[in-house]
């Protein structure tokens, strides 16, 4: 769990890193981050078993920052990821964090680019490299030294990294590094592979588990829905008009986000208000008790800012941003089901996010449902129905006292009453989308829960990459043989790793991989194979070069 106080700061980092970070937006420390911290800038060598979601990122970038030296122009630190989205990600993280270090420069080297401007920036002095392990050998195989200064190494999503068949890299880049090194192995999963790995190549590792103890929330009804990252506001907003609510709470995770959130909120009408960190005592209070007493409906926190919330007329939780661990998931929810009544939860899932979500229906105990996002139709009707409520209670003894005035109106504009009762409507609902096709221009589909579809930068989820149905060769699919097989040791998630990585392609781009013993064959879309197969030239799996060719059948 996270501590009270504290922050950031009582965890021993420089305070310009505390500074870069508290302007990033966090509030506090995540659990595993706590964790990890002090033991990273003591020293030690660690292996953290998180998944992505709980901020492992931060967990060990904060204080390899911390212990890297700027004034010394030469790589000290080595990150190695199993994708280039994931080294990209994480080098942005760096970059981040290090905004207030001068002298601190970060690259990141992965297939697919030029070689030669990844190596220009390590030899000028970056002394943080992000790196997949396929890319970063061929490095070492022009420049064996490039890694002779580095004194750290995290190894983000070991895990990963063994499916994908880098085991042989890994063991050929530890060679190349100091002995003396501090490394941090980070994994979701720990099975005997990594142990092995641990036992071989760190030295005395402290471990970190972020511990989680079954907890029941059988009052509140909960759902998720799978979204995409940058849809997140667009899906809440259809989903208020569906959702029947009292009041609610919406959690994210940055004070930007409630400010983002609770102005896009305002601006579509709904009575909502931010309210994080750095909100003053008296101001917040004043939040809580609009939200009270019905002058707001709904209050966009962060998990910090919402401590100790108690109002009975919550009657919804969207957690649009996903909390860090199961316990705090637990907690956000209970602010909802007060003193006996129910309440109702939403959990908005990215497609990486979908693991975290596996850990809070562990360790809850309860499987949480999928539902869809609200579909034109639903939108459409649940205005209606809220038209309907609004109206029906107008009518009563209305065409007594004005029934009158309405015939004498018909005569004089000279229309039929129901010419006129639709101008009305039109007033009243402010012109309101309140046709199937409006509803639709209005907000155009957001397309989510399609179990593969993913946000760009998202890395394709472990049963996608192992369970994928094979396919017939396709439209505007090529394919191409190696002569690499079975007997080389090639597995189809080497050569999969292998083109990824180096390749610089999507996941969905790459079609059928069939090992043979003698040789393997791959899906690869036609369009701009020739350049593909040009990029690839000199990768090498196993060890071996791949020499991939175009293959004819007839
Ligand atoms: P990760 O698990 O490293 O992929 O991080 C998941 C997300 O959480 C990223 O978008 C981070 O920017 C964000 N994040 C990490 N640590 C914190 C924190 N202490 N407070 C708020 N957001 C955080």
């Amino acid at each position: 769990m996270t501590q009270e106080t504290g922050g950031f700061a009582a965890l021993g980092l420089n305070p310009n890193i505390v500074a870069a970070v508290i302007a990033t937006g966090y509030e506090e420390p995540s659990a595993i981050q706590q964790q990890s911290i002090p033991i990273i800038l003591e020293g030690h060598d660690m292996i953290g078993q998180a998944q992505t979601g709980t901020g492992k990122t931060a967990a060990f970038a904060l204080p390899i920052l911390n212990r890297i030296d700027p004034s010394k122009r030469e790589p000290q630190a080595l990150i190695l990821a199993p994708t280039r989205e994931l080294a990209l990600q994480v080098a942005t993280a760096f970059e981040t964090y290090s905004k207030q270090m001068p002298g601190v420069t970060v690259v990141a080297v992965y297939g697919g680019a030029p070689m030669g401007p990844q190596l220009k920036a390590i030899r000028n002095g970056a002394q943080i490299v992000v790196a997949t392990p396929g890319r970063l050998c061929d490095h070492l195989r022009r420049d064996e030294k490039v890694l002779a200064t580095v004194n750290h190494l995290v190894l983000d999503e070991a895990d990963e990294m063994l499916k994908l068949g880098f085991m042989d890299d890994l063991e050929v880049i530890f060679k190349a590094m100091p002995e003396s090194r501090q490394t941090v192995l980070f994994s979701a999963t720990l099975p005997q592979s990594i142990r092995a790995i641990a036992e071989r190549h760190l030295k005395d590792p402290k471990h970190v588990k972020i511990q989680s103890k079954t907890q029941t929330v059988t009052a509140i009804e909960q759902a998720h829905l799978l979204v995409h990252a940058d849809q997140k506001t667009s899906a809440v907003l259809r989903l208020l008009e569906v959702e029947e609510f009292d009041a609610l709470i919406a959690f994210v995770r940055t004070k930007q986000a409630t400010l983002d959130l609770a102005s896009a909120l305002e601006a579509k009408g709904y009575k909502a208000a931010a309210l994080n960190g750095d909100i003053a005592q008296n101001q917040r209070e004043r939040v809580i008790d609009s939200l009270k007493d019905g002058r707001l409906d709904i209050v966009v926190a962060t998990d910090v800012a919402a401590r100790g919330l108690d109002v009975p007329r919550i009657t919804h939780v969207f957690n649009v941003d996903m909390p860090y661990d199961p316990e705090s998931y637990v907690h956000r929810i209970g602010r909802t089901g007060r003193a006996g009544r129910e309440g109702r939860a939403l959990l908005l899932v990215t497609p990486r996010e979908r693991r975290m979500l596996q850990v809070i229906e562990r360790v809850t105990g309860q499987k949480v449902a999928e539902v869809r996002l609200p579909n034109a139709q639903a939108v459409l009707d649940a205005r209606i129905k809220k038209l309907t409520n609004g109206l029906a209670p107008l009518v009563g003894d209305a065409e007594a006292t004005h029934g009158d005035l309405l015939d004498r109106l018909t005569a004089d504009i000279g229309c039929s009453p129901r010419a006129l009762a639709a101008a009305l409507l039109r007033k009243a609902t402010n012109g309101q989308a309140l046709t199937l096709e409006a509803v639709e221009r209005e907000q155009p589909l957001v397309p989510t829960s399609a179990p593969r579809e993913r946000t760009t930068g998202d890395r394709p989820e472990r049963g996608d990459r192992e369970r994928r149905a094979p396919m017939p060769l396709g439209e505007g699919r090529a394919r191409c043989r190696t002569a690499l097989g079975a007997r080389d040791g090639i597995a189809a998630k080497n050569l999969l790793g292998a083109i990824l990585n180096e390749g610089g392609l999507a996941r969905e781009a790459i079609g059928r991989i069939q090992v043979r013993d003698s040789f393997s064959l791959v899906e690869l879309p036609e369009e701009g194979l020739e350049k593909l197969l040009a990029k690839l030239k000199d990768t090498r799996v196993a060890g071996k070069q791949l020499k991939l060719r175009r293959y004819r059948e007839d």
